[in-house]
């Protein structure tokens, strides 16, 4: 199954397509973590990237293409994939139509009030990307990683400035995908409001054949 999960930032992407990694047993890929990971090795592309991610601004998509061209050339991608953070521009959904085709594209549908809360009290194991809430899906032990015992961080952009500015480019770049890929009849709808396992459930009943 070939997918994309779009919506906007703290609509809970990340931790769905985690939960259908398992399920559906595709890779996961998040562009977001893949440039985190990136900044946390200290690679030139981390370089370049770093202020960009922090301000919550895009990478240029000539960037991002390339390095999500080389990520669907592995072999782990090739019957089955989801694509979370990507595209987030038309060029890149351009670009990614000459990669690869599609059977659907979940559009995660939240109001800015909840993505605002769930955004400020999100945490994250930084060597395994892990996502918590402080709220609603806090780790065992306070401020740890219930797997690696590693101390939870939050992110840089999910500070309230950067939030303002991710879900400004979001509306500005990214929200009119929504009627690019309706008009391809690719768009599946799902109310992101509830828990994890309850946008979850509502993800395989839409995908269910
Ligand atoms: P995410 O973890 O998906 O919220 O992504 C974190 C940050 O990575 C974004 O705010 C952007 O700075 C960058 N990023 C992730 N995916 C893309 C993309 N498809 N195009 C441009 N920048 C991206």
């Amino acid at each position: 199954m070939k997918l994309v999960f779009l919506g906007p930032p703290g609509a809970g992407k990340g931790t769905i397509a985690a939960l259908a990694k398992e399920h559906y047993q595709i890779p996961h890929i998040s562009t977001g973590d893949l440039f985190r990971a990136h900044i946390k090795e200290h690679t030139p592309l981390g370089l370049e990237v770093e202020a960009i991610l922090g301000r919550g601004d895009l990478v240029p998509d000539s960037v991002t293409v390339e390095m999500v061209r080389q990520r669907l050339g592995e072999p782990d991608a090739a019957d089955g994939f989801i694509l979370d953070g990507f595209p987030r521009t038309i060029a890149q959904a351009d670009a990614l139509k000459g990669m690869s085709g599609l059977d659907g594209v979940i559009n995660f549908v939240l109001d800015d009030e909840v993505i605002i809360a769930r955004l400020s009290g999100r945490r994250m194991c930084k060597s395994t990307g892990r996502i918590y809430h402080i709220l609603y899906n806090p780790p065992k032990r306070e401020g740890f990683d219930d797997e690696t015992g590693e101390p939870l961080i939050q992110r840089a952009d999910d500070q309230i400035e950067a939030i303002h500015n991710r879900l400004e480019v979001y509306q500005r770049q990214t929200f009119p995908l929504i009627d690019y890929y309706r008009e391809r009849n690719l768009l599946i709808d799902v109310d992101a409001s509830g828990s994890p396992d309850e946008i979850f459930a509502l993800v395989k009943e839409v995908l269910a054949p």
